[in-house]
């Protein structure tokens, strides 16, 4: 027998989703997956422009290659991942008016000028530094182990541009559950990854960190050929565009799913998959269950804006032959970081240029993302100006807005989820995944795809 799974929501979250079910085998019968997607286009927050010769992205602009399940998927849809230009290995951080090169081995560490030696001593105590078994905030857990100027020139620009966040407020076992395992397995951070790297060298395996490690990938389309493939592979019956879920309905077996929009109707199916973001879920879970609706409808999202630049390349006098720089927030500067697109992803510009993206906004600045346009271009190109000496006029300008950008895992997300995965285990047949609970990294949302679709194939 059959069974029908409506997802809703058809981000990269959806889409794996489908893919998943679509390509596994349940015993006795299949899953037939429909994806509802309130826009007319699938991606969420994957989609990239071609314009003038660019290929700027609106939202994610890689993901790293070390995830089988992404690969899995990429693969599957019959498409190879472009790795990054191995310039795109050298990165940075704004400190004291410069921009430091981040050093990429503990040799270089000691060489660097990222941190003042004073700084670098405080790091040599970190083994010395006991473990702490409880969740704290991201800025309590990096100045505990590290000091107070790693956390501020390292750890806090990480926090940048990986979630848009506030340290002062990110739960570090949520965010970046892999680090507090180090710490709770191994007493500290060092002896855990050099441990780890003793395992590594012992099972013939690379280098391990701390880091999420792998190379960033992306395709030479961009990644909205990830999306295209898999719209091309769910095919048209599977997914259904331009559709708003407003509300879902418990029946004697399975479920109704009220549909607002361009085909005002709704769609009974056996299983419900939630893949929308936070917000969206709790408008949808409003009226069927209102504890859940507002446990999950308090998640946060500030607003980031992604500012897409092209310039001639003779007029870019600063070394764009990078990944890019990230902007410690105690520098007090106006952008987030910048992303040396084309030397990333060389074919990102036409010959002759360069494309760079910009950050503004996130979680300690969420208004910056929304200014208006004129004045939102003029604050990048005075903050680039000022940091870069960039004074040239863009040719090529894209302002790609995200008024809900990243879900924040701020203290607390943890019980959160707890209390969410119980209430929702008292609906057999509903499911909420997404970037809003287990990793907002592309790679996450894959696997927490993978993970469900496995979830609903083995369910009687
Ligand atoms: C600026 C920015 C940069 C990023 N950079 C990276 C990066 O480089 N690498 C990386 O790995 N990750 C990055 N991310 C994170 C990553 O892009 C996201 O976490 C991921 O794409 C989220 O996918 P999703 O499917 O869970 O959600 P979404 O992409 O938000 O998709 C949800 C979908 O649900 C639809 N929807 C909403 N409500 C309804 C409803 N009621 N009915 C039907 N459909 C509905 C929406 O239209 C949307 O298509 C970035 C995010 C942003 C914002």
């Amino acid at each position: 027998m059959s069974v029908k799974v409506a997802i809703v929501g058809g981000g990269i979250s959806g889409l794996s989703l489908a893919w998943f079910l679509m390509s596994g085998s349940r015993p006795g019968g299949h899953v037939e997956p429909v994806v509802i997607e309130a826009e007319d286009r699938p991606g969420g927050k994957i989609r990239t422009e071609k314009a003038e010769g660019y290929l700027p992205e609106w939202g994610a602009n890689g993901f790293l290659d070390n995830r089988p399940r992404t690969i899995q998927f990429a693969e599957g849809l019959g498409l190879t991942p472009l790795r990054s230009s191995d310039a795109s290995r050298k990165r940075f951080i704004y400190i004291k008016g410069g921009l430091k090169l981040l050093p990429e081995s503990p040799k270089a560490f000691l060489a660097s000028n990222v941190l003042s030696p004073l700084g670098k001593l405080r790091i040599a105590l970190e083994p010395f530094i006991s473990a702490k078994m409880e969740d704290e905030t991201l800025a309590d857990f990096a100045t505990r182990r590290l000091g107070r100027e790693a956390f501020e020139n390292l750890i806090d620009p990480m926090a940048s541009g990986v979630f848009a966040g506030d340290p002062a407020n990110m739960s570090v076992e949520s965010c970046f559950p892999k680090i507090k395992k180090i710490e709770r397995d191994y007493g500290g951070l060092i002896k855990g990854m050099i441990r780890l790297g003793r395992e590594a060298k012992k099972a013939g395996k690379g280098p391990v960190g701390a880091g999420p490690g792998g190379t960033l990938s992306s395709f030479p389309g961009g990644l909205e050929q990830l999306i295209t493939a898999a719209r091309t592979a769910l095919g048209e019956e599977r997914i259904k565009l331009g559709c708003r879920v407003t509300g879902i309905e418990k029946l004697q077996t399975g479920y109704r799913v009220h549909i607002a929009g361009k085909q005002k109707s709704s769609l009974e199916a056996d299983f419900v998959a939630l893949a929308c973001p936070a917000y969206e879920a709790s408008t949808v879970l409003k009226d069927f269950d209102p504890g859940l609706s507002k446990l999950i409808g308090e998640i946060r999202y500030p607003a980031v804006s992604v500012i897409s630049l092209g310039f001639k390349k003779e007029k870019v006098f600063f070394d764009a032959c990078a990944f890019g720089f990230l902007v410690p927030f105690k520098e007090g500067r106006r952008i987030l970081g910048t992303l040396y697109d084309s030397s990333i992803f060389p074919e990102r510009a036409p010959e002759g240029h360069v494309l760079l993206r910009v950050m503004a906004g996130g979680a300690r600045a969420s208004e910056l993302a929304m200014l208006p346009d004129e004045k939102l271009l003029s604050v990048v190109m005075e903050e680039l100006g000022g940091m870069l000496g960039l004074k040239a006029d863009p040719d090529f300008v894209r302002i790609f807005r995200h008024e809900k950008a990243i879900p924040q895992y701020l203290m607390g997300h943890a019980e959160r989820l707890e209390k969410m995965d119980k209430m929702v285990a008292a609906h057999p047949g509903l499911f909420i995944t997404g970037n809003a609970f287990r990793g907002i990294s592309m790679n996450d949302c894959i696997d927490n795809s993978f993970k469900l679709s496995q979830n609903i194939i083995g369910r009687p």
